[in-house]
């Protein structure tokens, strides 16, 4: 595959960390490297040096066969960002074939780099986090490379000390890659017995893999539409039917639709649903509060921007379960 410039690759990350929840913007030009940029949620942002290199063939006959590698070209030594502990320094391989990300440790790459260095991932790890979101690839120098999807870009800025800490204790990866590999095939890992660390590192990954995957799914199965509105434009999020924290809530995807940020707010404040016959419903009691108050401008165009029935999963064993529905607009007042 021919490689990409360092301007594709910005454009590739931001577009990742937009595909995975977030916001961003540019603090550095587009031809300057490293990459510096804010990338922002809701109450949270995080300053990011971000240094990224083209995924290879490690090639040579001395070396494995399955090694991949990155070739740092154009740098000296790699400076951590000093300041706030918000501030993250991030070292990145993209591997174009697969459309996958390797992140490096840059505390595991500290002082001047020498002549030709280069940073090295196994290929079944580069796979692995393909289907699983997540691989760690412990190394003979400590470090822990982390593979990941684009669509866990978010995730992986926000938590990566943590995720490379897991090499830490390198006996804790198997159990977590089994974690991981439960929860993606839609179960639930055993953390009985397991000591209380060990379970945090579980939670935080397996969380992550679970969000992402219920919001690959969800969004999916709709092509990326709303369901309320059929706006696509990526503005979609994947919206639980019965929320998350219920008992009775799920990470099946018959328990999500999938929504435009409009909408999905509207779906959380009670403000309109849907029916067991995908009709949709707006809330009279909720428009009467509005105009109490006289906060309903805009709703003549809100309702004209509503389908008359949902938008719906072209395979029906994808489409809203009934009693998550029943339940959750029971639960909301319908
Ligand atoms: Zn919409």
């Amino acid at each position: 595959m021919a490689k990409l410039s360092k301007r594709q690759l910005r454009d590739l990350i931001a577009a990742s960390i937009s595909g995975s929840g977030w916001g961003l913007l540019y603090l550095s030009g587009a031809n300057e490297h490293p990459f510096r940029l804010l990338v922002y949620r809701e109450g949270e942002s995080y300053p990011v040096k971000m240094y990224v290199w083209n995924i290879s063939h490690g090639g040579g006959a001395r070396r494995p066969a399955d090694e991949y590698r990155i070739q740092i070209t154009g740098v000296d030594q790699f400076e951590p960002e000093a300041g706030s502990d918000r501030a993250r320094t991030l070292i990145l391989g993209y591997w174009d074939d697969h459309e996958v990300f390797a992140g490096f440790d840059v505390r595991k790459h500290v002082g001047h780099l020498g002549f030709s260095p280069s940073m090295q991932i196994r290929q079944h790890y580069l796979v692995d986090a393909l289907a699983n979101g997540f691989a760690f690839c412990p190394k003979d120098n400590g470090e822990v490379a982390v593979a990941f999807r684009p669509d866990l870009m978010g995730d992986y800025i926000r938590d990566w000390t943590a995720l490379h800490d897991l090499g830490a204790t390198p006996d804790i990866l198997p159990v977590v890659t089994g974690a991981v590999q439960t929860t993606v095939a839609g179960g639930v890992p055993d953390l009985a017995g397991m000591p209380a660390q060990r379970q945090t590192a579980v939670r935080m990954v397996t969380e992550k893999v679970r969000d992402a995957g219920f919001r690959k799914r969800v969004i999916a199965a709709y092509e990326h539409r709303c369901a309320f509105c059929g706006v696509q434009m990526d503005l979609i999020d994947a919206a639980h039917i019965v929320p998350v924290g219920h008992p009775q809530s799920t990470d099946e995807t018959t328990n999500g639709v999938s929504l435009c940020a409009l909408h999905h707010r509207a779906f959380d404040k009670s403000l309109v649903t849907f029916d067991h016959r995908w009709r949709i419903r707006v809330s009279n009691r909720e428009v009467n509060r509005l105009r109490q108050a006289g906060h309903d401008g805009g709703l003549p165009e809100f309702r004209t921007g509503l389908r008359d029935v949902i938008v719906l999963p072209a395979d029906p064993m994808l489409r809203p379960r009934a009693d998550y529905l029943n339940l959750a607009n029971t639960h909301r007042g319908w």
